[in-house]
């Protein structure tokens, strides 16, 4: 199964189909960027708006 992203916040998903993070099931093929937060205290993480570490996209159509 490809990678696809939570258009509700953008946490890539693979292998699955609902998000881990919201829970959510609906999840799209149409991403682009990739943003991977190790630590969900960094700049990037607030960046991205994201609380839990993992891999995110950038942009969710
Ligand atoms: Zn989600």
């Amino acid at each position: 199964m490809a990678e696809r992203a939570c258009t509700d916040c953008k946490r890539i998903v693979e292998d699955s189909d609902e998000c881990p993070v919201c829970k959510s099931n609906v999840l799209s093929n149409s991403w682009s960027g990739l943003v991977v937060v190790y630590d969900a205290d960094s700049q990037i993480a607030e960046e991205v708006g994201v609380q839990t570490p993992g891999q995110y996209a950038i942009r969710v159509k």
